[in-house]
């Protein structure tokens, strides 16, 4: 994973994503924000806190990809680690009650993955998330204390995601991988709201990664306060042309291209909120894990500046090797039919937009080799995703705390519990399943698999 963001972030310049060069000039202040000076391009990105990213990646690599169930409990293991690090474990004989018994092979200790018990409870807890019922409902419910709730809860989570991540483990091992990345602002009462980002693989709509703007364990020196909002417009205009030249002027209007603001906040007990930016340099360094096997990807990006460069840091040396492409995505309700078919350059950086079915596309890494690769099955895939979760969401935001495990047990409901368009669920597009799954199928499957890791 990368540890230094300070780079030139400009394409098709050679020193994109090259940490050290003599042509670059660094803390310039020419543009009025701290920035790096590219001489080569001419490009100002600015500044980036590397020591923020990597407490951001730290906490959340550990909710997405840990084997908290079924690893080491000495040693952080990881899904998608590709063999990098990887701590294996042996088999290492059977306790007295038969349980499968692991030797690390690192740190030696030997372990047992623990039968998952009451799994009446975790059915009864999915059955009250699935409905959305109030959480003090659900600790009634359950006749439990609250600390038993929250433990419940995190196991319930810990499951489905080691199920998950399994699954897609082995499926994302293809020649060709396209990732459809978007932002969303979610809004809870009282003022406060988190900046979400949410990646599907583009094809199926399955969503892979979500993640959200708090930060529960680490701690960093400057959280993000809140301004006055700078996100984008959808401008309802007919043209897409101007739509597309009214968002370009909005970016011109922050401090600097990376500068998303999206409104006052209030604080939320026991989190700290973090700056958009940095969360998405982290949420892309993620990805990188998800995409590390595949000889050939593709990121398909909201048409934001504080997403651009964080794709582009996830893939500098794939995109040189010629093994991935960024590509810029826009809806528009009238189809990108006004585009000229040989395109139409907007803004800057050379920006080249083309129509497509549902809108418009801009090749970042603009090179003319491939086939427009907007066969896309729904060009709304991270949006719906968006869009379910928070329904999903209790408008209350009282604490931080149970938010990870929620958000991880409602991205599996989503994956593979709720059919879309054509009667099919994500997870049956991606073919990570047969058919819908209902809670029990999903609860019963996911113990199973967990009791057959080894
Ligand atoms: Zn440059
Ligand atoms: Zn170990």
């Amino acid at each position: 994973m990368r540890s230094q963001f300070n780079c030139c972030k400009s394409y098709p310049c050679h020193n994109l994503g090259v940490v050290e060069s003599d042509e670059y000039e660094m803390e310039s202040n020419h543009l009025g924000y701290p920035a790096i000076h590219c001489k080569a391009c001419g490009s100002y990105p600015p500044l980036v806190d590397d020591e923020s990213v990597a407490k951001v990646i730290h906490e959340k690599i550990a909710r997405h990809f840990s084997r908290s169930l079924t690893g080491c409990p000495q040693c952080q293991t990881l899904y998608f680690d590709h063999g990098k690090g990887l701590v294996k474990s042996n088999r290492y004989g059977h306790t007295k009650a038969g349980q499968q018994r692991l030797k690390c092979q690192q740190c030696s200790q030997v372990y047992t993955v623990k039968a998952i018990k009451h799994a009446d409870k975790l059915l009864l807890l999915l059955e009250h998330i699935a409905k959305q019922t109030p959480t003090t409902q659900v600790i009634t419910a359950l006749d439990c204390a609250p600390k038993i709730y929250y433990q419940l809860l995190t196991r319930l989570s810990n499951l489905l995601r080691e199920f998950s991540r399994q699954k897609e483990q082995a499926a994302l091992q293809r020649d060709f991988l396209a990732l459809h990345t978007e932002s969303a602002v979610s809004q809870y009462a009282g003022n406060k709201a988190l900046w979400c980002i949410a990646t599907t693989e583009a094809q199926s709509g399955y969503c892979l990664l979500y993640s959200h703007n708090l930060l529960l364990q680490e701690t960093l020196a400057e959280a993000y306060l809140g301004g006055q909002s700078s996100v984008l417009p959808t401008p309802k205009l007919p043209s897409i042309l101007a739509a597309l030249t009214e968002r370009y002027q909005s970016t011109m209007r922050r401090q600097h291209f990376e500068s998303l603001h999206y409104g006052q906040l209030a604080n939320i007990r026991g989190a700290q909120y973090i700056k958009p930016s940095i969360l998405a340099y982290a949420h892309f360094q993620l990805l990188g894990l998800m995409t590390a096997s595949s000889p050939h990807f593709h990121h398909y990006i909201e048409h934001e500046s504080a997403i651009r460069g964080a794709a582009l840091m996830a893939c500098s040396e794939e995109i040189f090797a010629e093994q991935a492409e960024v590509y810029f995505v826009y809806r528009h309700f009238t189809g990108g039919q006004e585009l000229p078919v040989n395109g139409n350059n907007i803004g800057w950086w050379s920006d080249r937009w083309y129509g497509t079915h549902y809108g418009a596309y801009c090749p970042i890494t603009y090179r003319n080799k491939y086939k427009v690769p907007f066969s896309l099955f729904d060009a709304d895939g991270p949006k719906s995703v968006h869009q379910w979760l928070q329904q999903q969401q209790c408008l209350n935001l009282k604490s931080a705390k149970p938010l990870d495990p929620l958000i991880e047990i409602q991205r599996c409901l989503y994956n593979f519990c709720q059919p879309q368009k054509n009667q099919q669920t994500p997870a049956m597009r991606l073919g990570l399943s047969q058919q819908k799954m209902s809670l029990t199928d999903l609860l019963t499957a996911a113990i199973k698999r967990l009791e057959h890791t080894h």
